[in-house]
């Protein structure tokens, strides 16, 4: 169940420069989650607890995944990915001991960052209907905090979560000694897109008449992963002329394929 449940990487192949756009996020997630797991001394110097628990939020896409990522790459930590859904989609009494399956074999491979994603699906305000999967939700969080509460602050083990729906949340997850730091990570601005579609074609052999700028001013509202699939696209109508660079009409056409979503699900075109 465990395999299956969660996704465990001893080395995740992000860096911080793979992440565009988002500057202020990511030296706000390595002052939160690096630095009390490189530089402990610091926080006991001082006499602080560093946050318990960073809470990312904002748009799909946009790059919560990339910065846990790319914090335990920079700090040799082992990366635990956990899906809200996936806790909530287990038969009774299973939620809450996967939860304490997590924090297990985090402590036995720390340091380790421990991200867990949708968290919403299990911190979700409670709605009007009392079904007993509310119930069993309400005591998958409990083990949750509960297993929050149990690790040393200043311990080997940091843990993210990161929401798409911050107003959905119960606020009693945000409290002190909980995810205590928010980090929204909102989608790029114009010169963040540039930037994303600058690291999404490094590899890709691009024609002169390709003006990262203009891409950009031209995806106004595309997420960050909606940049990478245009990036993508583009390549394949270049493929499908048989052409190796990529010209700027391969990227007008990719645009026509891949268009913002505004708030849904982001759904690949095939
Ligand atoms: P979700 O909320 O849907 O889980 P997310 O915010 O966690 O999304 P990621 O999984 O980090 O998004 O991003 C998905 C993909 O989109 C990345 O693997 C990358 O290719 C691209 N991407 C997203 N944001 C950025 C960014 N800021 N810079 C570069 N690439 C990005």
């Amino acid at each position: 169940a465990r395999a299956q449940a969660m996704e465990v990487d001893e080395s995740p192949a992000v860096e911080y420069a793979d992440i565009g756009g988002i500057d202020e996020q990511v030296r706000e997630v390595r002052e939160a989650v690096e630095e009390p797991l490189i530089n402990p001394e610091k926080f006991d110097t001082v006499g602080i607890d560093p946050p318990s628990g960073v809470l990312l939020y904002g748009p799909p896409g946009t790059g919560k995944t990339m910065l846990a990522k790319a914090v335990a790459n920079e700090t040799d930590a082992t990366f635990i990915k956990m899906a809200g859904s996936e806790l909530v989609r287990k038969f009774i009494g299973e939620g809450s001991r996967l939860v304490r399956d997590l924090f297990e074999l985090a402590s036995e491979r720390e340091p380790a960052i421990i991200f867990i994603d949708e968290i919403d699906a299990i911190a979700a305000t409670r709605t009007e209907s009392k079904t007993s999967g509310d119930a069993e939700v309400q005591r998958t969080m409990m083990q949750l905090l509960s297993e929050m509460d149990g690790f040393e602050a200043r311990g080997n083990i940091r843990i993210i979560a990161a929401t798409n729906r911050f107003d959905m949340l119960d606020r009693a997850i945000l409290r002190p000694g909980r995810f205590d730091r928010l980090i929204e990570v909102p989608e790029p601005d114009a010169e963040g897109r540039e930037r994303i579609f600058e690291i999404h074609t490094e590899q890709m052999n691009v024609a002169d008449d390709v003006t990262f700028a203009d891409l950009a001013e031209e995806t106004a509202g595309y997420s960050g992963a909606e940049i990478a699939s245009v990036a993508t696209e583009a390549g394949m109508f270049a493929i499908r002329d048989g052409r190796t660079e990529v010209r700027k009409t391969d990227f007008v056409e990719a645009l026509e394929k891949i268009e913002a979503d505004d708030g849904g699900e982001f759904v690949p075109s095939a």
